[in-house]
């Protein structure tokens, strides 16, 4: 049986590999070789979930230890510091990472689509690539089809499939002044809009040092329009840490999706369809979602490796549901504008007082 997966990030990434060593037939595509940031944050909720990302991609023959490149001990919320007890955040070389997953180094026939002005490639072990026409038909030969574009959601059914998603925007900074944040993340403003699934916030933290001056990223995430949120970064940082140099920016958008609300898998238009990661909505109210798309291929890998397909479309849904339940927790708490609930969130995942996460609610719930 041959299957394709659509989007070679995180989760399409570490699928492919797990099924390629198991000696499935399978096809990975991408329309871009970007990857992203260099560098990106991954949060564990705790050392169980931390244990089980190093397992999973030690099965994909890499250490997850080798892309580490930074382990943050401190979160800075509206200017209080708190030590990070149960969560784990690391700063991890997350380009380095995809790369060795699936290589995709060797460049062939790239070519821009006039309809998308977008690259579009066909990514295999040596980099082979195809053009955007001819991936549309070829897709319609896969009798599963697994959807691991993220945010795009592309193979996604749902006309509300993009109701909750959050723009950002991201810069990779380096300051004129020394700042004193060594191994320290800073959240703040915090925004809780009511009827939305994802909090608004800006985070910076530190990543390489390059030539004796650490380089941040910066990024700001909102219910905005891209060029606000790109004058909003700009200006939080002027303000606060007075001039920076701009070494790259983007904009992107996160997907705010609730999974008990999401397609995740099912048998569509004749084949049989799964999504995983960021696409069926597996991101944190902080709109994180790199752990969540590492375990989700895992579990989808398990399914279609143990079961006969129908069967494994019930087993991946309700382990999805149920393993990621806290997020649908998360969000619909932060939807809903419910205090406690987003105290005790707060506390649990951030470490803050609840005295304090009130005290944040009332000054941010809008
Ligand atoms: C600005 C920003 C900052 C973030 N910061 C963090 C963070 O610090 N920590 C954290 O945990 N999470 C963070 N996230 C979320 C995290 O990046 C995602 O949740 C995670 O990468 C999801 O993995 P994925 O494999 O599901 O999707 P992705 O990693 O997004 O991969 C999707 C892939 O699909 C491809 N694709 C898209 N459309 C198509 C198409 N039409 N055809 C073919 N291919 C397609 C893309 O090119 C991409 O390679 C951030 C997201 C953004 C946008």
């Amino acid at each position: 049986m041959l299957l394709g997966i659509v989007g070679a990030g995180l989760s399409g990434s570490v699928l492919y590999s797990l099924l390629k060593k198991t000696g499935f037939s399978v096809d990975i595509y991408d329309h871009t070789l970007v990857r992203g940031c260099k560098s990106s944050i991954f949060f564990f909720n705790n050392s169980l979930e931390y244990k089980n990302l190093v397992t999973v991609l030690k099965m994909c023959g890499v250490n997850f230890k080798d892309y580490i490149i930074r382990d943050i001990k401190n979160i800075i919320v509206n200017g209080d510091e708190y030590k990070l007890k149960t969560m784990i955040i690391l700063c991890v070389d997350k380009s380095k990472l995809i790369e060795d997953l699936v290589p995709r180094t060797v460049v062939i026939d790239r070519e821009i689509s006039s309809a998308t002005d977008r690259y579009i490639t066909k990514v295999t072990e040596t980099g082979h690539l195809v053009k955007h026409s001819e991936t549309v038909a070829e897709l319609m030969n896969y009798k599963v089809l697994i959807d691991c574009s993220g945010s795009a959601k592309i193979l996604i059914p749902g006309s509300k499939k993009y109701d909750y998603d959050i723009r950002t925007c991201q810069f990779l900074v380096k300051f004129e002044k020394d700042i004193d944040l060594d191994n320290s993340i800073i959240i703040n403003p915090l925004k809780i809009r009511k009827g939305h699934t994802i909090i608004e916030h800006f985070r910076l933290y530190p990543l390489a040092d390059n030539n004796g001056s650490t380089i941040y990223h910066a990024c700001i995430m909102g219910y905005k329009t891209d060029l606000e949120l790109w004058r909003s970064l700009e200006k939080i940082l002027r303000n606060k840490f007075g001039n920076f140099e701009r070494l790259c920016g983007c904009n992107f958008k996160i997907s705010g999706s609730i999974p008990m609300e999401s397609f995740i898998c099912g048998s569509y238009e004749k084949r049989y369809l799964f999504g995983c990661g960021e696409s069926i909505g597996l991101t944190d109210c902080f709109g994180n979602g790199n752990v969540y798309s590492i375990l989700s291929a895992y579990y989808l890998f398990q399914a279609i490796r143990k079961y006969d397909i129908n069967e494994a479309i019930n087993i991946y849904r309700s382990t999805i549901l149920k393993k990621f339940k806290y997020l649908n927790y998360e969000k619909e708490s932060i939807k809903k504008g419910n205090m406690l609930s987003i105290a005790s969130i707060l506390k649990s995942k951030l470490g803050i007082t609840f005295p304090n996460a009130m005290k944040i609610i009332l000054s941010s719930l809008i």
